[in-house]
């Protein structure tokens, strides 16, 4: 799969209304797309193998989207097959009274993958740029006034510095935008208020910040456009059909991990010596 066309490239100013929601490639249906993810996913288990038992790098994946785009299901559904004991999933939601007593980026860095790990982030630090700057929450998170000025460039600058950082001493970061159109949200609305298995991921909420639509929207281009980079880029992921979704956001792991050189640790020839002595005595009893 050609990843490139999703990618944001650094400066890039995104305007997602040119970004299709409803691509699928030339993939024609549902069935085969299964098929695709199931060798996407064996293929995503070697390599987390490897990144495990190589050591030195770490995976950060950011989940961010509009309600019912599919970050969820996506996440259930890529990491299935990896091993559990190489990932972890943090979701982020509105910030506790402890963590508004630190800076914004405290709780997430307490979550980042160590290396060897892949580690998912369901929200994140991105919420302080979208949700925040949208309801003009920013008093609530008690920054001195002096420093509040041009706050959301401050912000985007402070997330590259962080990203920066992260890249610079292994920890890989990769960002999806799962791009799902108003229509498409409204439909899973209503199969989640007719489904009786449904009803509970649908709150009122969801309809208030929907009102919101075009206030997230400009925040996420803002925010997209600022902070794509070469070390930390984000892809605008069409997800409409989420069969699509997933196969775009496991080929960007493919390559994001095949991008890193992964080997298996070798033996140094005291210890090849070494194996070939426990062999024989493993061989005697
Ligand atoms: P959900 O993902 O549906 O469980 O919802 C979590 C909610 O927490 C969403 O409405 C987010 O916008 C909200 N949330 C996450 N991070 C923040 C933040 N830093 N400040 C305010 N709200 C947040
Ligand atoms: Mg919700």
């Amino acid at each position: 799969m050609e990843i490139s066309k999703y990618k944001v490239s650094p400066g890039k100013k995104v305007n997602l209304l040119n970004c299709q929601t409803d691509y699928s490639g030339d993939i024609e249906s549902k069935k085969d797309a299964a098929k695709l993810l199931k060798a996407n996913i064996k293929k995503m288990a070697e390599l987390q193998d490897m990144l495990y038992a190589h050591d030195r790098y770490g995976l950060l994946i950011i989940f961010q989207a509009m309600d019912a785009a599919g970050k969820d299901s996506t996440i259930k559904h890529v990491i299935s097959g990896v091993n559990p004991q190489g990932t972890q999933v943090f979701s982020f939601k509105q910030p506790s009274a402890e963590e508004l007593d630190h800076g914004y980026l405290w709780r997430v860095a307490k979550a980042v993958p160590e290396r060897g790990r892949i580690g998912i982030f369901n929200r994140s630090h991105y919420e302080d740029v979208l949700v925040v700057r949208v309801h003009d929450l920013i008093k609530s998170q008690k920054i001195p006034d002096k420093f509040t000025y041009d706050i959301w460039e401050k912000r985007f600058n402070q997330i590259n510095n962080f990203e920066k950082y992260l890249y610079e001493n292994g920890i890989i970061t990769i960002k999806f935008f799962l791009h799902v159109s108003k229509d498409e949200q409204k439909n899973r609305f209503l199969k989640r208020l007719d489904t009786p298995s449904k009803n509970w991921k649908f709150s009122a909420a969801d309809l208030k910040e929907r009102a919101s639509w075009d206030d997230y929207r400009k925040c996420y281009e803002e925010a997209i456009t600022a902070t794509s980079t070469d070390y930390a880029p984000w892809f605008i992921t069409p997800a409409d059909k989420k069969w699509f979704t997933r196969l775009v956001v496991s080929s960007v792991i493919i390559d994001t991990l095949q991008g890193l050189n992964l080997r298996y640790p070798e033996m140094d020839e005291n210890q090849k010596k070494n194996l070939n002595t426990y062999r024989e005595q493993l061989m005697k009893e």
